[in-house]
């Protein structure tokens, strides 16, 4: 039996999306690029999918190109947005960001450019002061996640592209972990490039998008061929593109399950159930806004790898919010950002819902949590 409330890593494939790749997989192989009517007709599939996506954030379908990844569409837009223009080297973002942001501006640090991480409050919301303050004339992009994957908090994405067309510089966000969980309308917001990736929606892995508003110049970061009309070269994904256009058309009926259904239902169930049965916990960014699936959760005196290797027993997949640092197991960079304290930081546990979470599944970890948690106190040498 596996109870899967690790869904932030990944999703569960949607039956439905398998089963619309499948013929792509198998008898419709044609290169999409091909003269001949085989492959022509691949391309007219691969814009249905676009089309999809476009649907589901309210954009034109020209405004989306396909990518490799969430990790790739992050690296390509920070990219475009520094090949714009030579003398902008500067670049915003967060220091509670995904790796794909977070390690690419590092890197970029090493090759000379400047780079500023805002900090966030004790509930991982950025401060739109300092991001006003942090802009500079030569700024080309501020690259702001709209939801954070390890504890759930929403920012303030809208506010912080106003702030950043005000002072001149582009807007990206990282909404890897927003699609299919929070309503998404491009033409309610400024942001100028938006970050996406199907396996996080119940797609297939390997797949992601690029969303770049009509207007915005993009300078391709894979350079080669012509597909994606020139954004992103290389032979299209064909079945997982496909599967990510079917997966985006299912999500935009499911919105609702993660903003006051019964997603969110069954996470505030679990959230109140460990809260209420087990003492010195703590729910992160509990007074910030929140993804409806995400509950992050620290438990005084204890490590977060125990509590996982005991759920694993049981078949209940859930992540830690640790992180490997040269060999040592250190609050991961997120809950540092936050200011969580050590005592607490080391016992945190994610639990990430998805809209094949059951009531029987989340029963099943209130009834057993106290218990595992009880028993790693006991032979704790802080508690
Ligand atoms: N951004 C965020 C916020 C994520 O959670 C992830 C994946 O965990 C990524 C980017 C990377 O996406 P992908 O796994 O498609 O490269």
């Amino acid at each position: 039996m596996i109870i899967y409330l690790d869904n932030n890593a990944t999703t569960k494939m949607d039956q439905e999306a398998l089963d619309e790749m499948m013929p792509f997989l198998t008898e419709r192989y044609a290169n999409p690029s091909s003269i001949h009517t085989f492959g022509g007709n691949i391309k007219n599939d691969i814009e249905k999918a676009r089309q999809r996506l476009a649907d589901l954030i309210n954009c034109l379908a020209e405004e989306i190109i396909f990518t490799g990844c969430g990790t790739e569409s992050d690296n390509a837009a920070i990219m475009s947005c520094l090949s714009l223009s030579e003398d902008k080297r500067h670049i915003v973002t967060s220091n509670i960001e995904h790796p794909a942001v977070l390690e690419f501006s590092k890197r970029l640090e090493k090759r000379g450019y400047d780079v500023t991480y805002l900090k966030v409050d004790n509930n991982g919301l950025i401060n739109l002061d300092e991001l006003k303050n942090s802009i500079r004339k030569d700024t080309a992009v501020v690259s702001i996640m709209m939801v954070n994957n390890e504890v759930g908090v929403v920012e303030p994405i809208k506010d912080a592209a106003k702030i950043a067309h005000n002072y001149g510089a582009l807007f990206h966000c990282d909404a890897v972990q927003g699609l299919g969980k929070l309503p998404i309308d491009m033409h309610k917001n400024n942001v100028d490039l938006m970050s996406f990736s199907a396996h996080k929606i119940h797609g297939p892995k390997g797949v992601g998008a690029l969303y770049i508003r009509k207007g915005v110049k993009f300078t391709s970061f894979i350079t080669g061929g012509h597909q994606e009309r020139g954004r992103r070269a290389g032979t299209e994904n064909v079945a997982s593109i496909i599967g990510f256009g079917k997966a985006c058309e299912l999500s935009k009926k499911n919105i609702d399950l993660y903003t006051n259904g019964k997603v969110k239902q069954l996470r505030d169930k679990l959230e109140k159930g460990l809260i209420d049965n087990i003492s010195d916990a703590q729910v992160n960014a509990k007074d910030a806004p929140r993804s409806g699936n995400t509950l992050s959760i620290s438990f005084k005196f204890i490590e977060g790898e125990s509590i996982l290797l005991l759920l694993d027993e049981l078949g209940i997949c859930a992540s830690s919010g640790s992180a490997c640092t040269s060999g040592s197991l250190e609050p991961s960079h997120v809950l540092k950002a936050m200011d969580i304290s050590h005592l607490y930081a080391h016992g945190t546990i994610r639990f990430s819902l998805s809209k094949y979470t059951t009531d029987k599944d989340i029963d099943f970890v209130i009834e057993k949590m106290p218990g595992i948690i009880e028993r790693l106190r006991k032979i704790s040498p802080f508690s």
